[in-house]
């Protein structure tokens, strides 16, 4: 039966799902016996690494690991996430005040407005961008400002055209580089002039690093914002070991950065959640310390993957950027089609899943991306079946 109980404005409110319509299609497709390629989703399809299962397993056998976790995590993991971030990035961090446990880095996103936004506040979201930003900032009774992350800037934001007097009432901003989901990275430079807006105007920066580690040029390793100078002022940045060592199913990731904004994060979760299951942290330690004779292998695959697609899609005329980084291609829909038609297009004509541009933000618009989520030969067969119909 169905209830006739209200919604809650909040959940009325919320945007429609874009990716509805590709939803339906692909189970469409799926319940007539198509041969689905499914490129949509930014999930892993490779295992999580057998050490960091194993060190679940022995965790998991520890009573002591059986109880409530404490919120902020367990001070060695902690510990792990500060010495992972000075090996990877030289930058110093206090497990003690400078490091928060998440369960998952899209819980950080959802309930970090609700420590620092009140009604009336703007926070800044990129658009397209990872639609938890605009999202938890609604939940928190904020107003999301979208900035276009535009080809021509090289898919950062142009502080230059953002109104004085929303400035004037911004609190917090989402940035996130490498981007999800044009796969664009930044530089120095640009994430200085996210910092001196920030100083100027007296706002939050909360910088999404999911994909730091999902690089394909050893000599052109992702940055952390925490490397600039005075980033640990005004920022904190959230890490997740969801893609990194293919463990969405196992919802862990981390805060790191300035202690004030961890506090107050920490605020939200001791209210709200008890934190990470320990045997879960002790697998994210074991992650942590995980080497390069096991990243690199998965740095090959994916780069072997993006080479077909991307050496494939040119091949047939399709536009896109060379990732040098995530596991996504942002690729530009033919002349003639919008993202969703385009999408729809080759859902029903050639059997591949992959996401219209516009379910990220308006400014995707005449975007697609595509996840790097199957084998090369799989790929390789994606781009013979687009060949034909484009
Ligand atoms: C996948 C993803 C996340 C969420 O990661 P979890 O740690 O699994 O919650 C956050 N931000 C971006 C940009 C992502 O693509």
């Amino acid at each position: 039966m169905k209830s006739t109980i209200e919604l809650a404005e909040r959940v009325k409110h919320l945007p429609p799902y874009l990716f509805d319509k590709i939803d339906k299609l692909k189970k469409q497709a799926r319940g007539k016996g198509v041969d689905l390629i499914d490129l949509s989703i930014g999930d892993p399809d490779i295992p999580t690494p057998a050490h960091i299962v194993e060190a679940l397993r022995a965790a998991a056998l520890k009573p002591e690991h059986h109880r409530y976790p404490s919120y902020e995590g367990m001070l060695g993991y902690r510990e792990a996430v500060a010495s992972w971030y000075s090996r990877r990035f030289g930058v110093r961090l206090d497990p003690g005040t400078e490091v928060l446990s998440l369960i998952g880095s899209k819980e950080g996103i959802g309930h970090l407005p609700l420590a620092y936004v009140n009604p009336g506040d703007v926070v800044l979201c990129p658009s397209p961008g990872y639609p938890v930003y605009a999202i938890g900032t609604m939940f928190a009774g904020g107003e999301a400002y979208l900035m276009p992350l535009l080809e021509e800037n090289g898919y950062f934001p142009d502080f230059s055209v953002i109104p004085d007097d929303v400035l004037k009432r911004t609190k917090l901003m989402f940035l996130n580089y490498p981007n999800n989901p044009t796969s664009a990275v930044c530089n120095r430079e640009q994430f200085m002039e996210a910092i001196e807006l920030a100083h100027r105007h007296n706002f939050i920066i909360c910088h999404d690093a999911a994909y730091t580690e999902m690089y394909y040029y050893d000599r052109k390793r992702p940055m952390s914002f925490l490397e600039l100078d005075g980033a640990k002022d005004v920022a904190v940045e959230l890490h997740s070991l969801s893609k990194t060592y293919n463990m969405t199913g196992w919802r862990i990731g981390f805060a790191a950065g300035n202690a004030d904004i961890i506090f107050g994060l920490g605020k939200i979760k001791t209210n709200l959640d008890s934190g990470v299951f320990q045997a879960v942290q002790e697998a994210g330690i074991a992650a942590l310390n995980t080497g390069d004779t096991v990243l690199a292998p998965l740095r090959d695959t994916y780069r072997a993957r993006r080479d077909t697609l991307y050496d494939g899609l040119r091949s047939i005329g399709i536009d896109a950027l060379k990732p040098e980084a995530t596991f996504y291609l942002w690729a530009k829909v033919p002349t003639g089609f919008n993202s969703e038609g385009f999408a729809v297009h080759l859902l029903e004509n050639a059997g591949i899943s992959a996401t219209p541009g516009n379910g990220f933000g308006a400014a995707g618009e005449g975007y697609i991306r595509f996840a790097l989520t199957v084998g090369v030969e799989r790929m390789k067969e994606a781009v013979q079946r687009m060949r034909k119909v484009i």
